[in-house]
């Protein structure tokens, strides 16, 4: 599988572009202020990208919807727990004094035992709230493999854990999920979080300081 991850200024947050290298076919994860860095890697790459998938709707990761919904013409999926927070986008850049466009409305929610297709590949969404109310770790793999790639937005990084001191956050919840869904994956699982590098289940249940 191919995977390519991008983040700029001001926020630094990871929007990746994930291929299959077969069939070209294409899923984009978390579009935001990099969204043009991910439009040439889909160019560059000669991928057809088949969903907009996002991890939760703080407004780092959201604010290139609209440019990736006007190239790609594909539905944009969310966990409906967080479509407060997404029809909010505007609200939440004034919190941080940023000027945000309202973005396209959200295609279609998330199904517990949901898989979505690209390829040869298969997203499985699993809901880990805390962060927000809507979090999702994004579980890809191969069709009909146990998917060892998470996609896992600000609930878990190298190191740390996300905010909980945001609207809808909720620390106990957040380490619930942490434990109870992200630690059900073995230790081989790789974690791509939504700001910062890799890590993997393994390394985070041995040495995470939050998770001890
Ligand atoms: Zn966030
Ligand atoms: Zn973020």
């Amino acid at each position: 599988m191919l995977i390519e991850v991008r983040a700029v200024e001001p926020f630094f947050k990871n929007g990746f572009v994930l291929g299959c290298g077969q069939t070209r076919e294409a899923v984009v994860v978390d579009p935001g202020d990099e969204v043009d860095d991910l439009l040439e890697i889909v160019r560059a790459h000669d991928l057809k990208v088949q969903h907009i998938l996002l991890t939760h709707a703080h407004l780092d990761h959201v604010t290139g919807v609209a440019r990736a919904k006007e190239a790609f013409q594909v539905p944009v999926h969310l966990h409906r727990d967080d479509l407060p927070l997404y029809n909010g986008v505007v609200q939440q850049g004034m919190m941080f004094g940023l000027h945000v466009l309202p973005q396209p409305p959200i295609d279609r929610f998330y199904e517990p035992g949901q898989a979505i297709a690209f390829g040869n590949y298969e997203v499985r969404p699993h809901h880990t709230p805390g962060h927000c109310p809507g979090g999702v770790c994004l579980q890809v793999g191969a069709k009909g493999t146990s998917g060892k790639q998470l996609f896992v937005g600000d609930t878990l990084f190298a190191g740390s854990i996300g905010r909980t001191d945001l609207p809808g956050g909720d620390y106990a919840t957040l380490i619930h999920s942490i434990k109870h869904v992200l630690f059900a994956f073995g230790d081989d699982a790789i974690v791509y979080p939504g700001h910062g590098p890799a890590t993997t289940i393994g390394e985070e249940r041995r040495t995470n300081p939050f998770l001890q």
